[in-house]
């Protein structure tokens, strides 16, 4: 917050989300994502404490507790596709950690293929992971369209179609009559798998193997990211099988929980997985709750 009185920084008791401070001269500068501070050529100093609280006033910073310490609960899934790749979140390099998910699933579920080709942006760090581990040629068999938005988030459908075709395109020459493995962060609906995995078969690929580098996301969100309810989210609703004949690719395979906390630096338990495991740190009461439950009373499923 911004006030007559100062800038005000706070970060939520469990720490789900990141927030780092840095200095720039005599100034000093927050964000979520220390990418901001590259910008700004600012130094960073540290991360905010779970709980911490820091107010800038006439040139003298004081930190408070505001909160009483939680047990911490890091957002995993900003390493997996929230955070920018040029960032350090709960001191880990974004990039590095994209990168170990990639091995990590290459050593999980290797397939027999001719190419990695990342969906980009997002899939391109754990690509890279996976093309060194798996020994199989890296090469950007897509390209995307960087003046639209990100699709997960888009709230309609039909904005979410629209999206989809802006954003990415294939390159034929690279994909035509190779076995392609695809990779990408998450499949949340599975539409937007379906349409990418579409348009690399359209531009000619003999196979198309979907391997994402996180576990099936199964359960919403409820620390800040707007992701749909559970009846939507096409792993609570289908076997694998059904979600590879749904995304009509020739094989698909996540990474498992073990595997993506074995890429993280930190304490295994101090990381939030809620979205994979459904075991929310904090709980979560009424309509949160109900859009938690995978067919509430009175609503029907929703096919992807
Ligand atoms: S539920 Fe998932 S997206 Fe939300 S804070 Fe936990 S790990 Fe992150």
């Amino acid at each position: 917050m911004i006030t007559e009185q100062g800038l005000i920084a706070g970060r939520d008791p469990n720490g789900f989300r990141p927030l780092a401070m840095a200095r720039l001269g005599g100034a000093v500068c927050f964000g979520s994502e220390s990418c901001a501070f590259d910008l700004l050529a600012a130094s960073f100093e540290r991360e905010l404490e779970p709980g911490e609280v820091v107010v800038a006033r006439e040139g003298e910073l004081r930190s408070h507790r505001v909160a009483r310490a939680a047990a911490p609960r890091r957002c995993v899934f900003e390493h997996v596709y929230f955070a920018r790749p040029d960032s350090v979140v709960f001191g880990d390099s974004v990039a590095q950690v994209r990168g170990r998910l990639g091995a990590q699933l290459a050593r999980e579920a290797p397939a027999a293929a001719d190419v990695v080709v990342p969906v980009p942006d997002s899939g391109l760090y754990a690509a890279l992971g996976y093309s060194r581990e798996s020994g199989l040629p890296f090469e950007l068999g897509m390209t995307r369209n960087h003046y639209v938005g990100r699709t997960f988030i888009e709230p309609k459908q039909s904005i979410r179609n629209f999206g989809v075709k802006v954003k990415l395109n294939p390159v034929p020459s690279i994909i035509r009559g190779r076995r392609v493995v695809l990779i990408d962060d998450s499949i949340v609906r599975g539409t937007t798998s379906r349409k990418i995995v579409r348009m690399v078969r359209e531009a000619g690929a003999a196979e198309v193997h979907l391997r994402i580098s996180s576990p099936p996301t199964a359960w919403p969100c409820f620390y800040g990211i707007d992701t749909p309810r559970r009846s939507e989210l096409i792993a609570a609703t289908h076997t694998l099988a059904e979600i590879r004949a749904f995304v009509e690719a020739d094989s698909v395979a996540y990474l498992s929980l073990e595997g993506l906390l074995g890429c993280v630096s930190g304490e295994r338990a101090s990381y939030c997985t809620a979205c994979w495991s459904g075991a929310y740190p904090v709980s979560i009461a009424g309509e949160d709750r109900r859009q938690a439950e995978l067919f509430p009373v009175g609503e029907e499923e929703i096919r992807p």
